[in-house]
């Protein structure tokens, strides 16, 4: 596929859009800035006025950290306000209001759908297939659909969310290879660190009608932060760059991110990670056995997907201990579900204290 087939799915009218110039955006040297309107002097609160100017629209060390982290080139990652502004970005980039299609696979993170009824884009649902090994995407439905109802963005969540299913890089492939030049395939691995499976960045080389989705705000616990990262190639970058705010990323919100980048957070990082992994073992371990529980979904991500008898009053019960869960039941297929979170060991007890105690048996 050559460099200009990816581009030729973005909509039409957008293909030569040239986007806002920012101010620092420019080539310009000087030491005296006065092509932005900003204040002379910083602000009592920021007495250092590190806040003063408008930050890079792209902060470059940021993004050759976070390419480093996540295996790609710098050219090759778009930093947004979360993952949820790539998203939003891909939606409106590539889908022509009205006529091109968003593919999901309910039941499943809910801001896909959420950004293509704002692009007014059709949307086509597959849903996951229940069976003995979980809640799994169902490829060769996803391919088909796709291509009869003329996707031009499909959504693979791996790790799933809420299923906690992932999605093998030898089928994420079989999807890219069937959509090529029909639709980009965007892998979201926003629970990416808490899975066992590889990073399907490793594929984009091979497949420009790829994208990958990572954030900061799970395993590097940085939510608040809103640091999240596009990758794909590199003439898709640019001009979904060209579609973005003039600023996305604060930096104050950069400087954190960098920081959290750093050899000793990212050791940290690491040993949270496997930390919640053994929780996660120990809390399906134990809610398979409560009374109550109906089953307990394998999970690739920091949560679980738990099905109850009566789903109802086990969140209830959580509640009353002052413990919120996400409640799943507005989804069609799980009218019996919750999704936990793992949390710190001690939050995790308090959710086996009440469901183990058998207050959420009907
Ligand atoms: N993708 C998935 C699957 C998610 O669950 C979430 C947040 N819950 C996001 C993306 C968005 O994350 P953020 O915008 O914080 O990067």
């Amino acid at each position: 596929m050559n460099a200009s087939s990816v581009l030729s799915l973005v909509r039409e009218d957008l293909r030569a859009f040239a986007g806002y110039s920012s101010a620092r955006s420019s080539a310009l040297v000087g030491d005296v800035w006065l092509n932005a309107n900003e204040s002379a002097w910083a602000n009592p609160a920021d007495p250092q006025g590190s806040a003063r100017r408008y930050p890079e629209p792209q902060p470059e060390a940021l993004r050759a950290r976070l390419a480093a982290l996540y295996g790609c080139t710098p050219e090759q990652l778009l930093i947004g306000r979360g993952s949820d502004e790539a998203i939003d970005l891909l939606v409106r980039a590539l889908c022509e209001p009205g006529r091109d299609a968003v593919l999901v696979t309910p039941p499943v993170f809910g801001m896909y759908a959420v950004c293509a009824r704002l692009q007014n884009a059709p949307l086509l649902e597959v849903p996951l297939v229940d069976s003995d090994t979980g809640l799994n995407a169902d490829i060769d439905a996803i391919i088909a659909t796709a291509l009869s109802g003329k996707a031009k963005l499909v959504f693979l969540c791996t790790p799933s969310n809420p299923a906690g299913s992932s999605i093998a890089l030898s089928d994420i492939e079989r999807v890219a290879t069937a959509l090529r030049g029909r639709a980009v395939v965007v892998v979201d691995e926003a629970y990416g660190e808490y899975a066992e499976q590889p990073s399907a960045v490793t594929l984009l080389d091979r497949y420009d009608n790829l994208a990958v989705l990572r954030t900061l705000s799970k395993a590097h616990a940085l939510a608040a932060a809103r640091i999240g990262s596009l990758i794909a190639a590199p003439e898709l970058i640019q001009l979904l760059r060209r579609c973005q705010a003039p600023y996305p990323v604060p930096a104050p919100c950069s400087a954190l991110a960098l920081a959290a980048l750093e050899p000793a957070a990212l050791t940290t990082t690491a040993a949270r990670v496997a930390e919640v992994k053994a929780e996660r073992a120990r809390l399906q371990q134990a809610l398979q056995n409560a009374p109550g529980v109906r089953r307990v979904y394998a999970s690739q991500g920091n949560y679980l997907l738990v099905r109850f008898n009566d789903a109802q009053r086990a969140f209830d019960a959580l509640l009353a201990t002052g413990v919120v869960v996400r409640d799943q039941r507005a989804a069609p297929q799980l009218g019996d579900a919750l999704r936990i979170t793992v949390g710190s060991p001690a939050e995790n007890d308090r959710v086996l204290q009440v469901l183990t105690a058998g207050r959420a048996a009907a």
